[in-house]
């Protein structure tokens, strides 16, 4: 846990979410600001800044998040027409909040990627 991390609040209660999946390694919920008709945010439940900050020893529970992250997919029903996923990292990134944590855009056509 982090001190003045809002999503390590959001895992201890703190502040709270629309969670949709949880289990002892990972959380989802729904994005305050949704970009699309799904938005939700798949975070490891471990505090971990950054993409650029995962070791080998955070391997196993990306692993499992990136797994759960489909089953996330699926079950908001998702999948089968697909979705985007997003991994924002530091500034030239976008990255708002520094827990990593990976985006799940769908339920219409996200359009392609662009950067601008
Ligand atoms: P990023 O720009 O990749 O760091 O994304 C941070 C995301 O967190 C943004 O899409 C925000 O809308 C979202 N967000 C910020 N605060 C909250 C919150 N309290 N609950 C859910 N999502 C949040
Ligand atoms: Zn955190």
């Amino acid at each position: 846990m982090s001190d003045n991390c809002l999503f390590c609040k959001i895992i201890n209660g703190t502040i709270p979410a629309d969670i949709v999946y949880q289990d002892d390694t990972v959380l989802a919920f729904k994005d305050i600001n949704p970009q699309a008709p799904v938005h939700i945010l798949v975070i490891p439940k471990r505090h971990i800044a950054t993409l650029d900050d995962l070791t080998e020893a955070d391997r196993a529970d990306i692993g499992h998040l990136m797994e759960r992250l489909a089953h996330v997919a699926r079950a908001a029903g998702v999948a089968e027409k697909g979705y985007r996923t997003i991994i924002n990292t530091r500034a030239h990134g976008g990255q708002e909040v520094f827990h990593i944590h990976a985006h799940i855009l769908g339920g219409k056509p996200i359009g392609p990627m662009v950067a601008r």
